[in-house]
């Protein structure tokens, strides 16, 4: 199943399944329980983020090649922090540049998103996946001035900013793509490809990360785990680092998954 979220013409919100050919169609129910895939077109004014997420978990260093970019050791256990759901931004709407706790370094990170479908505590590798409803492509956007010299030594406060986790553009069950750790992923950055890589280079996969993250730890549905981000960060760039700006257009892109494209502009 192929999910997206939308607003239609009257204003209302809701889920759709996208066929092999033809419009959408809409659902009625939740799609986190009872619900049914009707037989009337959705009627797609404007695309949302696939999910209101319930909240937001972030894997830092996650990928062996961006680690080394970071002048990082690979960790031995998963680097967790937190996004806020005020962090959520929709496919198409913009980025904002914080201007009030101004940032100078604003950076893009791809990274494959996992929304858990069924609530999960102290789960095995071996049936970590049954928990998943699906996957999405998500920009872990973050203001590398607050995530490192200013944030009192830890990630969150460079994460947290509003519109720094658009999501999209639709949220993709697993039986429609070989295996969460089998995807190209890459960003384009004004149409110039700057990562560019697999998923396969995660140190932790996606099942190994749910065992982790559900120890001693309820997931419940509508949780989004951002799995880590290639490298090709804005941060490491030679010969200097490439921060957005008011005006970029930045696009996601995973495999089986699809494009999310975002513009860049300033905190109003
Ligand atoms: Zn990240």
């Amino acid at each position: 199943m192929k999910f997206i979220r939308y607003s239609d013409s009257a204003g209302r919100i809701s889920y759709g399944a996208e066929q092999a050919s033809g419009p959408a169609l809409r659902i009625d129910g939740d799609i986190f329980g009872d619900y049914k895939v009707t037989t009337a077109p959705a009627d797609v004014k404007k695309l949302l983020a696939p999910l209101v997420p319930t909240q937001i978990l972030g894997v830092g260093l996650n990928y062996r090649h961006h680690a080394q970019e970071s002048g990082m050791k690979a960790p031995e256990i998963p680097v967790l922090f937190a996004k806020g759901v005020n962090t959520l931004q929709n496919p198409g709407d913009a980025i904002e540049i914080p201007t009030h706790l101004a940032s100078a370094e604003v950076d893009y990170e791809c990274e494959l998103a996992v929304v858990i479908g069924r609530a999960c505590k102290n789960v095995t590798k071996a049936n970590a996946l049954d928990y998943v409803l699906g996957l999405t492509c998500a920009n872990d956007v973050s203001a590398r001035d607050w995530q490192i010299k200013k944030g009192g030594g830890q990630w969150c406060r460079g994460k947290f900013f509003d519109t720094f986790c658009p999501l999209g553009p639709r949220l993709v069950t697993l039986d429609e793509v070989p295996g969460p750790n089998l995807l190209k992923i890459a960003t384009h950055l004004n149409g110039e490809t700057v990562q560019d890589w697999t998923t396969s280079d995660m140190i932790f996969d996606v099942a190994t990360l749910i065992e982790f993250l559900s120890g001693s730890t309820t997931l419940v549905p509508g949780t989004v785990i951002l799995t880590g981000t290639p490298h090709g960060v804005g941060m490491a760039a030679k010969p200097t680092p490439r921060w957005l700006k008011a005006g970029d257009e930045v696009t996601i892109e995973i495999e089986g998954i699809g494009r999310l494209t975002n513009r860049v502009t300033l905190e109003k």
